[in-house]
């Protein structure tokens, strides 16, 4: 990255630059810093002033020579077109015309080629910044003609910590496990975290508390996961089905649960070999201790690649529960013969399971068969999947009552990602029980099970009744809740912004450029996109 503040400070400069990085990671912000770097009245720096009227004005939005637009709303060829023809203009005031083209991936590929001839043979004030968030649909000739940056996914303690400021400010208190939690499910996105921390608010009253952040991300409780873990310690197999009854009544995800599973597995695997990797605050430090001196390293190996299979499976089981309760029943037929000496009986190393129990199979000796298949049993379950297990009301023929998408998804009792997902979805048809949403592309990481059936679940609570829900993936012909919402969420835009300067790997870029990107506000990514809907892709 030192690069680009050296390419900046010595003139070198390119016509285009391409951004990319996955989602939250502050792209945008960036272009807009290099926008005021190049534009800057004190000269092209990488240090703009950050106080003339052009860096003023490119902080507000509104610098006449800075035209941004988002290709997720805007793929067409025509208007990539007129866009382009400005570009033959010079500036109105700036040294360069820049022009920010976010999500470019999302170009029809005539729009591409219009854009390539600009490229190709680039008026000398003019300059593209693109961003976006799926490089390997650029087409190459585009990539070849700029110098490209990849932003990094923000790392969970930085996330972590900068949800802990957040809310230091505003005097909520926390747990730390509970933010912990949330900087996990934003999968390196700080704007993803913010939005889950948001809820976590709303969704604790005023508190972001372990458990109240547990059950909205429908997190599995590390109760569960560490009894199974006692449970196979001590070769109890009826322990371990009541444990997954516990967590069927309560409709935990048992895909989450078998992830959580191989986590738990990994860092026990980590503690025996280097007892350091252990943290002091973690809370969970005592049993990690425990468990990790009860288990031989082969075992939890072997526990880990079972986790995985099992979990790798479940979209093939005949239900989660059956998926999830075989995982467990054949880590029980591996469990460690608590009597003989660990590890006479390991298994050969190498990277394969075997499923052969070990030569002692004593395993499954105490939880007697008989045990294992009484009323919960795997056989007997009533075909009751996760996602099934709504009300017991028939199917009406009668028409879903009136509502506005929008306004149920605010009473919505749903949290988490699949909160998320309804935010931004936009509804486009309701045939009978059968509700339509469309997701736009720049979401389609929302588009994963467990979050649909936990929408699917919460809908049908809604309305007391079976539905079809089916997603598809598209540019949606009307703002989504979230795009809504984000028109009056300048205050959180504004946190997030100053949250990704606090990365330390923009930090540095910042610091070379301009500390002042932190206090001012930058509009949100999406503010384009009310826009026609694409028509030529
Ligand atoms: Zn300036």
């Amino acid at each position: 990255m030192r690069a680009l503040t050296n390419a900046l400070s010595q003139n070198r400069l390119h016509h285009a630059y391409l951004m990319t990085g996955t989602r939250g990671v502050g792209k945008t912000t960036l272009a807009r810093v290099m926008a005021k770097a190049l534009n800057c009245e004190t000269g092209i720096t990488p240090e703009p002033c950050g106080k003339c009227s052009t860096c003023l004005e490119i902080d507000a939005g509104r610098f006449v020579d800075l035209i941004e637009l988002d290709a997720a709303s805007n793929t067409q060829v025509d208007q990539m077109r007129e866009l382009l023809e400005g570009a033959l203009y010079a500036p109105a005031r700036a040294r360069f015309k820049v022009y920010i083209i976010d999500e470019v991936h999302m170009l029809s590929r005539s729009a591409f080629n219009a854009m390539l001839k600009t490229l190709e043979e680039p008026p000398e004030h003019v300059k593209f910044i693109l961003a976006t968030t799926d490089p390997q649909k650029v087409p190459v000739t585009v990539l070849s003609r700029c110098l490209q940056f990849n932003l990094k996914q923000i790392p969970v303690p930085q996330i972590r910590g900068q949800l802990g400021h957040v809310l230091a400010q505003e005097g909520i208190a926390s747990e730390p496990a509970a933010l912990n939690l949330i900087a996990h499910a934003a999968h390196g996105s700080m704007r993803d975290a913010l939005s889950l921390l948001d809820q976590a608010i709303a969704y604790g009253a005023g508190e972001v508390g372990e458990a109240s952040v547990r059950a909205m991300l429908g997190a599995v409780d590390q109760e569960f996961l560490f009894g199974i873990l006692d449970a196979l310690g001590h070769n109890d197999g009826v322990g371990l089905i009541r444990i997954a009854d516990e967590m069927q009544g309560r409709s935990l995800s048992f895909e989450a649960a078998l992830q959580d599973l191989a986590s738990l597995l990994h860092k026990l695997a980590l503690v025996q070999t280097v007892p350091e990797a252990l943290a002091a605050d973690d809370p969970d430090a005592l049993r990690v201790q425990t468990l990790a001196q009860q288990f031989a390293p082969e075992d939890l190996q072997l526990y880990y690649q079972i986790a995985l299979q099992g979990r790798a499976d479940l979209n093939v089981a005949p239900d989660e529960y059956a998926g999830f309760t075989m995982t467990l029943l054949r880590m029980l037929a591996f469990a460690p013969d608590v009597s003989a000496s660990i590890g006479a009986s390991s298994p050969s190393g190498g990277g394969a399971v075997t499923l052969e129990p070990k030569p002692d199979s004593r395993g499954v000796a105490k939880a007697s068969p008989a045990a294992i298949s009484q009323p919960p049993s795997i056989a007997a379950a009533p075909l009751q999947t996760m996602a099934a297990a709504p009300p017991q009301v028939e199917a009406p023929r009668a028409e879903l009552p009136n509502f506005e998408w929008a306004d149920l998804v605010g009473r919505l009792k749903v949290g988490g990602m699949a909160r998320m997902l309804a935010q931004h979805s936009h509804l486009t048809g309701i045939v009978d029980n059968r509700l339509d949403l469309c997701v736009p592309e720049a979401h389609r990481h929302l588009l994963e099970k467990p979050y649909r059936d936990k929408l699917q679940l919460a809908l049908e609570e809604h309305f007391g009744r079976r539905l079809r829900v089916e997603f598809t993936l598209g540019q949606p012909s009307a703002l989504t809740p979230a795009q809504l919402e984000d028109q009056d969420r300048q205050q959180k835009q504004r946190e997030a912004v100053a949250a990704i300067d606090r990365d330390p790997f923009v930090r540095e870029l910042v610091e070379h450029f301009d500390a002042r990107v932190v206090d001012d506000s930058v509009r949100p990514a999406s503010s384009g996109q009310n826009q026609e809907p694409a028509g030529d892709r």
